[in-house]
């Protein structure tokens, strides 16, 4: 046995929430390539087709099902769906998130909700659902996408929303850490800086200063570049690692 060999994610079974673009879509490649097998939920069926179709010409199997994260039965529907198609759960990658660039004076009820719904709610009903069945089966995997929002107040654009609702993410992760350790299942997270995504328009040039010129390395990541992390964080090299935030950010947090 190598120090490579531990991680590798061989026998690992993973559902991951929002894989269809973006981060969660590199994360479903990453896990996959490391020999998870993989399945992952969004709400677009031709979108989630279409990524499923993209890694199946690369020779990677991936699975994919519509769940909407924030419907009463979605986290439900995710695990029981996930665990049928797999025939069990090790890893459970809680990505699916939603920003609202409004300010606090101007955000509404109705779209304050939404965000929590989706970054934080939804989070902490899968993982409990997920939680659930890792203690029945001996322990697993729980992996939350926070952010750097957590940590500084992202600018030249407000979204206190968005920024609260990470911050309850990483301590949930901490929360969920020291609670399940006994039962044999470890919990973290990453907190990425600027990734370009649909989410993050990297490239408007209103954001520049403050995104791209205020940052160390004074560039966005793409997203393949913070799916090696996930790999890690999702395999047996990171075995003693939980109640970890890892902030991945080409040095934005350090000033
Ligand atoms: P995208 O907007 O590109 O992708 C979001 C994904 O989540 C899509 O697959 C979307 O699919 C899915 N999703 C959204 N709402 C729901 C829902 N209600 N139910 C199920 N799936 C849903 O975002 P990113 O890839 O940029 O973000 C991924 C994660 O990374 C998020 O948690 C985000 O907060 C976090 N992050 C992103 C950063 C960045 O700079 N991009 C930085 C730090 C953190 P569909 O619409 O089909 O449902």
């Amino acid at each position: 046995m190598t120090v490579l060999d531990a991680f590798s994610l061989t026998g690992k079974r993973a559902l991951v929430t929002g894989g269809n673009r973006g981060l969660g879509l590199a994360f479903v490649r990453g896990l996959a390539e490391a020999g998870a097998e993989v399945v992952f939920v969004s709400r677009d069926a031709e979108r989630n087709a279409h990524a499923v179709d993209a890694l199946a010409q690369d020779g990677l199997r991936v699975q994919a099902f519509e769940v909407d994260v924030t419907s009463q039965d979605g986290p439900d529907a995710a695990i029981t769906g996930a665990v049928e198609r797999l025939g069990g759960l090790d890893l459970l990658l809680n990505n699916a998130g939603l920003a609202i660039h409004k300010p606090a004076l101007e955000i509404t009820d109705d779209e304050w909700d939404l965000v929590f719904d989706v970054n934080t709610r939804s989070l902490w009903r899968l993982s409990q659902r997920a939680g659930a069945h890792m203690r029945e089966h001996g322990g697993g995997n729980i992996l939350n996408v926070g952010s750097i929002s957590s940590l500084i107040v992202n600018r030249p654009q407000w979204q206190p929303s968005y920024n609260a609702s990470k911050a309850a993410v990483h301590q949930l992760t901490k929360s969920l850490a020291a609670e399940w350790a006994p039962y044999g299942i470890r919990v973290n997270a990453i907190a990425p800086g600027y990734v370009k995504t649909e989410m993050a328009p990297v490239d408007r040039p209103e954001f520049r200063q403050h995104w791209i010129e205020d940052a160390p390395m004074k560039r966005y990541a793409l997203p393949e570049e913070i799916a090696p992390t996930v790999v890690y964080m999702a395999s047996d090299a990171s075995a003693f690692m939980t109640g970890s935030v890892v902030v991945i950010d080409g040095g934005y947090t350090v000033y």
